[in-house]
């Protein structure tokens, strides 16, 4: 692959020299001075560096619109049969103005082009077109403005109306493959998240498009040695099967190259990720399968506690007042663990109002900066806000998207979470030790002997059964089976508690360093506040 040519910018001195050294100095005074004294044939000026540049490839390069404007209002005046020439011509690679103001994103310098007839869809020598040349620079301003453009064309087919984003170039790279080799992230996100395709597939077909050499987009990220960028195609949909000519899997290649971070995602991505604490590594959707399991997985360990291990601790710690306590601890502490996760679940995280396309054109023409604003929401990012690729949208104080609430944690909804994972913890360790007390007692507890009327006449909550003849009949069932049920509850409880544990101390681990951070932030602005003082104090000893 070839990168767009910096322009070369020593030059000797004649009459062209002297406006070529105008232009690269961005003395724009100079610049009208030299045009004002008589009339110079500039579109025949060209750069004597070898890439045979004219002086308006060099001002758009330098993207100078003040300089853009005189030259072309200038050849407009004087020679007006030349303008299209002008606006349109090739240096020594075939690449035209309108390929680097494409690059270099100015849109002023872009909309003043085309408005003097520049031809976007001209390729170069190497038949890369502008696109590639935005991918190039990381130019999502460029990128967006042709969108917005593109899409006013009503009539016409997705297809047609987009063509010009589907080009490859003369070595089969697509746009796709031109940010990846660019580094170019920003890029990359808008052109993904963009509504151009007609079909899933298709979108899915151009991300896993090859090169002449094979490559996908996520070979090229090995190249590139950008693990972000091979994470963002992996969470697109990127192949991790696809082979290079040499036969290589993105993989075996990144093996083969040494980059150990990409060789890791690659690797994990393929691994099922049973927690799902940690940034997924492919394409996700939201759903609610997560949410349906904490119910089963709760009603299985209700119904054993209840059914089996607390009429076997009771049994064996009836007159016990610390069990007894601890039992109406732990029916707290189930209402609590109930409450607080269904108030995670309809509680609103956070969601920012995201800006429609209509408004997206006005920040282009108020020249903000897309690679500072989020690519789908159009909101300016700011420090702790992040667009969660689950939920679809932006949040402020992002902390992570939490698949069994089917949200994120943010701002609207950390503390409560935090407080969840507090009240879910000592919930989950007090049925860890109501379950180990009945695995304990089991062996000597018989079902046979197990006052089932008297058990339901002293325990409130098991009133309900006393003429219950299903629950009786589960009681006086055999030992093997109870054993079983105990060993399941108490598999059940550990699989919840481990990672919730890790969970919590995860976080109040980042409450901390993130206080600590503050803390210190605190002292340094006071250092800050006192040095004008401590500057004088110096002065003055100086003085002295
Ligand atoms: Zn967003
Ligand atoms: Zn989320």
């Amino acid at each position: 692959m070839e990168n767009i040519d910096n322009i070369n910018t020593s030059f000797k001195y004649t009459e062209e020299d002297e406006l070529f050294d105008y232009i690269v100095s961005l003395d724009e005074k100079n610049v009208n001075n030299f045009l004002s004294r008589k009339k110079y044939e500039i579109y025949d000026f060209r750069s004597k560096d070898g890439k045979n540049s004219t002086v308006l490839h060099i001002s758009v390069y330098k993207k100078n619109f003040n300089i853009v404007k005189s030259l072309i209002e200038y050849c407009k005046l004087n020679f007006e049969d030349k303008l299209n020439k002008f606006v349109n011509e090739e240096n020594a690679k075939g690449i035209s103005p309108i390929h680097y103001a494409s690059f270099g994103g100015n849109l002023d310098i872009i909309k003043l082009l085309i408005e003097n007839g520049a031809d976007i869809t001209k390729k170069t020598q190497k038949k890369l077109n502008i696109f590639h040349y935005c991918a190039q620079g990381n130019m999502p301003n460029s990128l967006m403005y042709f969108y917005l453009k593109f899409r006013e064309n009503k009539n016409e087919k997705k297809k047609d109306k987009y063509k010009l984003f589907f080009e490859k170039d003369g070595a089969g790279s697509n746009i796709l493959h031109w940010a990846v080799y660019s580094i170019a992230e920003d890029f990359l996100l808008y052109f993904i998240n963009l509504d151009i395709f007609d079909s899933e597939i298709e979108k899915l077909n151009f991300i896993n498009m090859q090169d002449a050499n094979g490559f996908t987009p996520l070979h090229l990220s090995i190249i590139s040695k950008s693990s972000r960028i091979a994470l963002k195609l992996l969470q697109s949909g990127a192949d991790t099967s696809l082979k290079d000519s040499n036969g290589r899997t993105p993989l075996e290649f990144a093996i083969n190259k040494g980059e150990d971070n990409i060789k890791d995602i690659l690797e994990e991505s393929k691994k099922c990720q049973l927690f799902r604490m940690r940034v997924p590594l492919r394409q996700i959707k939201r759903n609610y399968k997560n949410v349906i399991s904490i119910f089963i997985f709760q009603f299985i360990s209700l119904a054993i506690l209840f059914f089996s291990t607390i009429p076997i601790v009771f049994y064996k710690y009836e007159h016990n007042q610390y069990i007894n306590i601890l039992f109406y601890i732990f029916l707290f502490f189930l209402a609590i663990f109930f409450l607080l996760y269904f108030l995670l679940l309809i509680i609103d995280p956070g969601i920012k109002k995201r800006r429609s396309l209509e408004e997206l054109q006005n920040l282009l023409k108020n020249k903000v900066d897309l690679t500072k604003y989020c690519y789908k929401c159009f909101i300016l990012k700011t420090r702790t806000s992040k667009h969660c690729i689950i939920c679809d949208c932006c949040y402020d104080n992002f902390d992570h998207h939490c698949y069994w609430i089917n949200k994120c944690v943010a701002k609207n909804n950390f503390i409560l979470f935090i407080i969840f994972l507090f009240a879910t913890s000592l919930y989950l360790m007090i049925s860890f030790v109501l379950a180990i007390l009945g695995l304990i007692n089991i062996k000597i507890f018989t079902w046979d002997n197990f006052d089932y009327e008297y058990f339901c006449k002293n325990h409130f909550l098991f009133k309900f059964f006393e003429s219950n003849e299903p629950c009786t009949i589960l009681y006086k069932s055999n030992f093997v089976l109870h054993l079983i049920l105990n060993i399941i509850l108490t598999l059940i409880i550990l699989i919840f508690l481990i990672p919730e544990c890790f969970l919590l101390f995860l976080h109040i681990n980042v409450i901390f360093t993130n206080y600590k951070i503050e803390k210190m932030n605190k002292k340094s602005n006071i250092r800050i506040s006192t040095s004008p003082l401590l500057n004088e104090n110096e002065e003055s000893s100086f003085n002295l």
